[in-house]
């Protein structure tokens, strides 16, 4: 039967509900009833919908913590920012000064785990090879080119490791490490009678600590500017920062580091340090300085603000932060840089 034939039923939608108007009886009752299923049904898509935004909202917080974790750890573990396990913290009584406006605990020198990732070595201040850590840089295990024999602190391997997966991902294939740790004999060897700008007197290389790596292009050899101005040199310079690595000796800083430039000379310091270094143009010289001077800086990085902090040995003890991770260097100069968060 054609809808448009029968005076019930509207002709626009068809319905019965339209329908339904030609009867009062039904009027009264099945729109009541629609308009009951109607907010049933609402309601049911209105609780979905909230509940799916909060298991949404669930997730998204649980991913943010566990990126936040996930984050921080392998930079804490590379960066040598560990929770040092120094014990029970004393009464409150005997709670002193980190740094201005920290509380600290006294502990004596001897019993704090010295990193000395950020050991101030040049021709002012002088250092004993260290070859207690050394791990061989050979490959296979790391991808990093290499020749036998050669030896950083783990740390640094691990940095210079993770610098060398990038930069072939980057497209470079050629990096090649020409020198890491290095003995008094061999500094003695290579500085001869002291001619060669690049060489330091032995005990005042940074080799010495097995923190330094020097970096070329394989068949680049040693030509400063060529380095330089090579697209491997300029990565290396941007980038090294993000392993914890700094180019030690850059352009024009010489009056400063007592060294020419050196393009290939990477020493590990650590991400936060690196960071901070790089972002603000300063030499090691310079940012050691900086915290010496101010006592504490702060350095935003990752998510997470680290308190950077001086402190002179005091009657053999310092004063490690109140219930905070934190990591301590010597400086080789003065006294002691915590790093603590
Ligand atoms: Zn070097």
């Amino acid at each position: 039967m054609n809808s448009r034939m029968d005076p019930r039923i509207n002709p626009r939608t068809n319905s019965r509900r339209a329908n339904s108007r030609a009867n009062p009886r039904t009027y009264s009752r099945r729109p009541r009833r629609v308009r009951r299923r109607y907010s049933r049904t609402g309601l049911i898509i209105i609780a979905v919908f909230f509940t799916a935004i909060g298991v949404g909202i669930f997730f998204m917080i649980a991913n943010i913590i566990t990126m936040a974790f996930n984050s921080n750890s392998p930079e804490v573990v590379e960066a040598g920012l560990f929770d040092n396990d120094y014990g029970d913290y004393p009464p409150e009584e005997e709670i002193t000064e980190f740094a201005p406006g920290i509380p600290g605990v006294p502990m004596r020198v001897e019993d704090i785990n010295d990193t000395g990732y950020l050991v101030l070595v040049n021709r002012q201040h002088a250092i004993s090879p260290n070859s207690n850590l050394l791990v061989p840089l050979s490959p296979p295990e790391i991808p990093v080119r290499t020749i036998v024999g050669m030896y950083l602190h783990p740390t640094a391997r691990q940095a210079v490791a993770d610098m060398f997966s990038s930069s072939r991902r980057a497209g470079f294939d050629g990096l090649f490490v020409t020198s890491g740790y290095r003995g008094y004999a061999l500094q003695t060897e290579l500085y001869g009678d002291g001619d060669d700008a690049y060489v330091l007197p032995p005990g005042h290389s940074e080799h010495h600590t097995g923190l330094a790596a020097d970096i070329l292009v394989l068949d680049m050899g040693m030509g400063v500017e060529i380095m330089a101005n090579s697209p491997e040199g300029h990565w290396l310079a941007d980038n090294s920062y993000r392993y914890g690595l700094i180019l030690r000796y850059p352009r024009g800083s010489e009056p400063i580091t007592g060294v020419p430039f050196e393009p290939w000379h990477f020493r590990y310091v650590g991400r936060v340090h690196a960071y901070y270094m790089h972002r603000n143009n300063l030499v090691l010289e310079e940012y050691i300085q900086l915290i010496q001077d101010r006592g504490v800086i702060n350095i935003r990085h990752g998510g997470i603000t680290y308190y950077v902090a001086f402190q002179e040995v005091q009657d053999g003890m310092l004063h490690i932060p109140y219930g905070m991770n934190f990591a301590v260097s010597n400086d080789n100069s003065r006294g002691y840089i915590f790093t603590a968060w």
